[in-house]
């Protein structure tokens, strides 16, 4: 590398289409100096990381190259998308298996080798996952987290960025809970230039009606779905998701994003379970999870698609064995 390159050292385990999406956009928002790329598959990280290299002409200075786990040494921010997606027939259980036996196997691998970075889970199912590694890597409370509904987020936005026709960046709403079927719209707390939906489209004078809620919630919910049947994966938007995030930790941003992280003393859960709610995320990690002013209807929601995550849990530690 010729230049001076600027921030912090990167490393990513999993160079598929989501890892490599990620090393793509990361390449360009000048925030790493170093990206390590690893993954089970040896040649195919290199052949990433020289296609990457080729493209240094055109952006900041940056290390960008393939490695083992003892080349993450000092790394500040590990992200894992190594795993797989579900296949036709396998269930979502099966999937839950597989990859958790993959984290089970890297986390403690990345935390031995760079002990003090903040690991950030992709790999799906990513809430449930985010436990088992927050278990597996046994650091500090915050410093594993999941990429969990930050991309179901940017889609709720972008849709109703979409149907009130204002940018997605003024629109503010969150999707909590699993990333997945159960995940729970905001709308209660959801804000356009400060001002709640409803009075927002009064102000244009516009109907009320046109808050067409059923159908921004279940196409953020099926967005994936969608995707899927068209080009068998999605990569890009999580790609850009897993940069926002890890340019809130190496910055110390203090960024406010829908993060998974495991929770403690939720009622009706017997012990702490991963899921997403907005959360600051900084130099720490996960640092503050926002106790939002739910209605009693989002809470119970989130309460609900919290314990299904925990039941998943449960069933592939029941069905693993070695989980239990
Ligand atoms: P992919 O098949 O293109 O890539 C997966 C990579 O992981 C492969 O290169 C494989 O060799 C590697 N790998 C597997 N086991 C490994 C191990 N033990 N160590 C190192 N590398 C290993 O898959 P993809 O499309 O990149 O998806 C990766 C994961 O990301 C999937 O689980 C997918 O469901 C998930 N995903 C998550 C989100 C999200 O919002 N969190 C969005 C999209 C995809």
């Amino acid at each position: 590398m010729i230049g001076e390159a600027r921030g912090g050292k990167v490393g990513l385990v999993g160079t598929g289409m989501v890892g490599s999406s990620f090393a793509y956009a990361l390449m360009q928002r000048r925030v790493a100096s170093e990206l390590v790329m690893i993954d089970l598959d040896p040649r195919r990280a290199e052949g990433e990381a020289m296609d990457l290299n080729h493209g240094l002409p055109f952006v900041s200075p940056m290390r960008v190259r393939a490695g083992t786990y003892d080349d993450l040494a000092d790394a500040e921010v590990v992200v894992i998308t190594a795993g797989r997606n579900q296949r036709p027939g396998e269930t979502r259980l099966d999937l839950l298996a597989k990859n958790a036996a993959v984290i089970e196997d890297i986390v403690p691998k990345v935390a031995a080798a760079s002990p003090s970075a903040i690991q950030l889970i992709a790999t799906n199912p990513v809430d449930v996952l985010t436990q088992i590694a927050a278990e597996a890597a046994g650091l500090p409370h915050g410093r594993v987290l999941g990429s969990g509904t930050v991309l179901d987020t940017a889609r709720f936005r972008y849709l109703l960025g979409e149907h009130f026709r204002v940018n997605p960046r003024s629109v503010h709403a969150y999707i909590i809970g699993e990333h997945g079927d159960t995940q729970v719209p905001v709308w209660s707390l959801a804000t356009i230039g400060g001002v709640g939906l409803d009075t927002f489209v009064g102000a244009q004078g516009r109907s009320k009606d046109l808050v067409d809620r059923e159908r921004i919630a279940e196409q953020t919910r099926t967005a994936a779905y969608e995707i899927i049947q068209r080009k068998q994966a999605t990569y890009y938007a999580i790609g850009l998701a897993l940069v926002s995030i890890v340019e809130a930790i190496l910055r110390d941003q203090k960024t406010v994003l829908t993060v998974c992280s495991p929770l403690e003393h939720l009622e009706g859960l017997s012990g702490p379970m991963s899921s997403s709610l907005p959360t600051v995320v900084g130099r720490g990690g996960a640092e503050h999870v926002i106790d939002l002013p739910l209605t009693p209807a989002e809470r119970s929601a989130f309460l609900q698609s919290t314990q299904t995550l925990r039941k998943g849990l449960d069933e592939v530690r029941g069905i693993g064995g070695s989980f239990a």
